[in-house]
């Protein structure tokens, strides 16, 4: 599936006007691809995932996600649309600090109540796999405080792939960490972007990161102007 956005125009209340964070945005990312979206603070990165992740409505403009216009979507379609179709990783890992790694994913699975048995014993499964596809087959049992912020940001990439979404979006997953845990993170991206065939945005302000992007794009003041291909 991929992921369309075409003259996106969004606007915020602003005092007695409306401030443009983005002006006729379009971007298109196929499926196994990973765009980059760079930018500097406040230039609109992460409106932009939030209108591709169907949280806010643009005021103009398409988003469509695998062929679906998500315009014609009602509320209820839309959060069945996020929760079976669309994964989300934030800057801060957001962890429940009461649970094991392994318990992190599966609650994502069962939100909507009560579930047979094989479906949990189905649901627990794949919690080790993602787990293991994310290096992290050892640490299933640990809760978050005895993790280091790298194993925290890997369970959260885990945790945003339970639902096997087709579309990916990530914002600066790597502010918490050091160079060299943030390469990390970001080499695994790219991978399960691959593996997995999803669309993936990567919303970040650090050039460093480029590397492993299909595409670069680049967003000032809320235009976005395609950037160089990284790489082939
Ligand atoms: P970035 O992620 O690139 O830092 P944002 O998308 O967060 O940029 O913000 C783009 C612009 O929109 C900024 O000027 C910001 O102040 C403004 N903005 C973001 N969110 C809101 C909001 N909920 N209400 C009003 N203005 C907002
Ligand atoms: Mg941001």
């Amino acid at each position: 599936m991929s992921l369309e956005l075409t003259d996106v125009t969004l606007t915020y209340p602003d005092g007695d006007a409306r401030l443009t964070a983005l002006d006729e945005v379009s971007l298109t990312v196929p499926a196994g691809r990973l765009t980059a979206v760079i930018g500097p603070s406040g230039s609109g990165k992460s409106s932009l995932l939030a209108v591709a992740a169907t949280l806010i409505r643009p005021d103009r403009g398409r988003v469509v996600i695998g062929g679906t216009d998500t315009a014609g979507l009602g509320r209820a379609a839309l959060t069945t649309l996020r929760r079976t179709t669309i994964g989300t990783v934030f800057q801060q890992p957001n962890l429940l600090p009461s649970l094991t790694a392994a318990e992190q994913l599966q609650v994502t699975a069962h939100l909507d109540g009560r579930a047979s048995r094989t479906a949990r014993a189905r649901t627990r499964a794949r919690a080790r796999e993602l787990l293991s596809a994310v290096g992290l087959e050892d640490q299933a049992d640990r809760r978050p405080h005895q993790l280091s912020g790298g194993q925290r940001q890997r369970v959260n990439i885990a945790r945003a792939l339970m639902n096997e979404p087709a579309v990916l979006l990530v914002d600066e997953p790597t502010s918490a960490l050091d160079h060299e845990r943030g390469a990390a993170v970001l080499a695994l991206l790219r991978t399960l972007t691959r593996q997995r065939a999803t669309a993936t945005v990567l919303v970040t302000h650090d050039p460093a990161h480029l590397d492993v992007a299909d595409t670069v794009a680049e967003v000032r003041d809320g235009r976005l102007r395609p950037g160089s291909v990284a790489r082939p």
